[in-house]
């Protein structure tokens, strides 16, 4: 093995497949909506396919077909409030996560520090590892114990933060709205984050593949639009998240000419190109939704509508079942600390480490209802910040949600 490899292991997400694949639980684990997409989106492929014009099933151009870059520029310029160079400053990926890859292999260098708040979506620990850098954590913190818990209430501590940039920390790793505790990063966090990385000219990463969820009337801040950090950001998107296709892995990456090449560097060396017809595809969803921006018909406006009233009947019966779930104001995951229910349990059939493993084994074997342990998000020494919460995904049918309530009321 060599040495970039060393000490990788399975990810939760191929565990976790895997155990649904044996027990066929309702599946409330990795995020995806089990629902149809919008119509117009897999319209588009559908009519894709039987378009006259063959050059649609060949290969496009390697940064990114050329439709759906230019969609993007028009998107992006007018949120962030710059003019995006379609061709320069946007990179598509095979999802946000070869954006993430692209982003890290492209910058750090052997020895070069990146600051990865916990949790974190789980691959940026072994991406910034293959890179051959270093990975410092910081946790976010509860900040109370009783009462309704929202995901605002899981902060950084200034001071931790603050501590944790020196001369060698190459990048700060940003996930807004975030998974899995559906925090939405406010202005003023923002701000400093932006200020620490103005002081030790560090890069920030933004990944916003959630960008379009937020509830509550929270408002979604770009940290590229913060004084000084248009020209040291990367912003990382997801089509899959965008308009419910998760399957289709389309993904970009947008920021300044200067360091989005060196992602396009990585991606010509490793995927080349992306496929044409779902970018094509993703292209003409997103016209659809440019003629409609910030109208009631609007996806990012709908969705989102749709999904708040999921997000508090999953919150109120985790509840009633004695857990303690933190609202998220977005998102589609929430977490939910399943302590209490501890005293009711038998988990010692389960053998894993971590007691959050134990517990989402169990349940899915004996319950028949997936969740993710979240110590899956957490580096080693910190995992056992973890060990009570579970993390289970709302965007699904209501059927399942209600499936999912009626499992748990032997516990209400
Ligand atoms: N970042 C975060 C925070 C995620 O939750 C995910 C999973 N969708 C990704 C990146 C990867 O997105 P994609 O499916 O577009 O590769
Ligand atoms: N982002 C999704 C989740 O957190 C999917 C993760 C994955 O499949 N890698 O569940």
């Amino acid at each position: 093995l060599p040495k970039r490899l060393q000490g990788s292991t399975p990810s939760v997400w191929n565990e976790y497949i895997a155990l649904a694949m044996q027990y066929k639980p309702l599946n409330l684990g990795q995020g995806f909506p089990d629902d149809a997409a919008p119509e117009y989106v897999t319209n588009a492929l559908a009519d894709i396919a039987k378009d006259e014009n063959p050059l649609l099933h060949q290969y496009t151009r390697g940064n990114g077909h050329v439709r759906l870059v230019n969609a993007l520029s028009k998107l992006y310029s007018g949120l962030v409030g710059k003019d995006l160079n379609p061709l320069s400053d946007i990179l598509i990926t095979s999802g946000a996560y070869e954006a993430l890859y692209s982003t890290i292999m492209g910058h750090v260098d052997e020895g070069e520090e990146v600051i990865i708040i916990e949790p974190f979506f789980d691959c940026y620990e072994p991406m910034v590892k293959m890179a051959r850098g270093v990975p410092r954590f910081i946790p976010l913190k509860l900040r109370k114990k009783d009462g309704p818990i929202s995901s605002a209430d899981w902060v950084l501590n200034d001071l931790e933060l603050e501590k944790l940039f020196n001369e060698k920390t190459k990048m700060i790793i940003l996930n807004t709205p975030h998974n899995p505790t559906g925090k939405v990063f406010h202005r003023q966090e923002l701000e400093r984050i932006a200020a620490l990385c103005r002081k030790w000219n560090v890069l920030c990463v933004s990944d916003e593949v959630y960008e379009w969820l937020v509830f509550d009337g929270v408002e979604h801040v770009r940290i590229c639009t913060l004084p000084g950090m248009w020209d040291r950001t990367i912003t990382i998107g997801s089509a899959g998240k965008t308009f419910s296709v998760t399957g289709w892995k389309i993904g970009w990456a947008y920021g300044p000419h200067r360091l989005i090449r060196n992602l396009q560097m990585v991606h010509q060396n490793s995927v080349y190109t992306c496929p044409t017809p779902l970018q094509e595809g993703v292209a003409r969803s997103f016209e659809v939704e440019l003629a409609r921006m910030g109208k009631p018909e609007s996806y990012f406006l709908t969705l989102p509508r749709e999904l708040q009233p999921k997000r508090d009947f999953m919150a109120k019966f985790l509840s009633d079942a004695g857990m303690r779930p933190t609202i998220p104001e977005g998102g589609y995951f929430m977490l939910a600390d399943w302590s209490p229910l501890a005293p009711k349990l038998d988990l010692s059939s389960e053998l894993d480490k971590h007691r959050d493993y134990k517990f989402t084994k169990w349940m899915t074997k004996n319950m028949g209802l997936q969740g993710i342990p979240p110590s899956a998000f957490y580096s080693e020494p910190n995992k056992h910040l973890a060990e009570d919460f579970v993390r289970y995904c709302f965007i699904k049918k209501q059927g399942n949600l209600d499936k999912a309530a009626e499992l748990l009321k032997i516990w209400s």
